[in-house]
């Protein structure tokens, strides 16, 4: 199965994906998260990247385009995989279509209001990439699942999550229509517990 994941950043796309891969036995791929292992590494495309991203802008397409298409041409990725915030630009899903056309994109919805809220408590484990909310932290000061170290992302301070809701709905909301009209675009309510969001998905994926 190939799959994309639209939806605004904080709508809950990285838990969900995690969980979706695991049942199809797909590599969950995550732009952003490659982005930030390369810029760890220190890489010339990492480099690069850290600009866009401390800015709460988009990289440029055709870094992304190619780190796709390479990502792509890797061996597990022959039953399918999981794109998680690639493509956000039409640019983008026209590239994707010509390497390797997605079956199913779903659009995880969250109103802003809701987001603000989510990506400012939004704490990350520096070892497992799990993601957790301060409300649900309590004490902890480490991740509760690996032990690893609890980091907020640079972009997840107040002044970088406007910015990068504000090109969201301008540069990759419009693929909501894109894929419409491909007809493969399925909604999900991501306002809701995410057990019920995963049960959404399901339902979505026809199971
Ligand atoms: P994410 O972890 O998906 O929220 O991505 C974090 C940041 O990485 C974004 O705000 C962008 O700066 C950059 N990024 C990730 N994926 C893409 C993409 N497909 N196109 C352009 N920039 C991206």
């Amino acid at each position: 199965m190939k799959l994309v994941f639209l939806g605004p950043p904080g709508a809950g796309k990285g838990t969900q994906a995690a969980g979706v891969c695991q049942r199809f036995a797909i590599p969950h791929i995550s732009t952003g998260d490659m982005l930030r292992a390369a810029i760890a590494k220190g890489t010339e495309t990492g480099l690069k990247a850290k600009v866009f991203m401390d800015q709460g802008q988009l990289v440029p397409d055709e870094v992304l385009v190619q780190m796709v298409k390479e990502r792509l041409s890797e061996s597990d990725c022959v039953n399918g995989y999981l794109l998680d915030g690639f493509p956000r630009t039409v640019k983008q899903a026209e590239a994707l279509d010509m390497i390797s056309k997605p079956d199913v994109t779903v659009d995880v919805e969250v109103p802003d209001e809701k987001l603000l809220a989510r990506l400012t408590g939004r704490r990350v484990c520096m070892a497992c990439k799990g993601t957790f909310h301060v409300t649900k932290l309590g004490d902890a000061t480490v991740c509760p699942d690996c032990g690893g170290e609890l980091i907020q992302r640079d972009d997840d301070k107040p002044a970088t999550i406007q910015k990068r809701l504000d090109v969201y709905h301008s540069q990759t909301a419009p693929l909501i229509d894109y894929y419409e009209k491909c007809g493969s675009l399925k909604k999900v309510d991501g306002d809701q517990a995410p057990d019920k969001v995963f049960e959404a998905i399901l339902v979505a994926l026809g199971g």
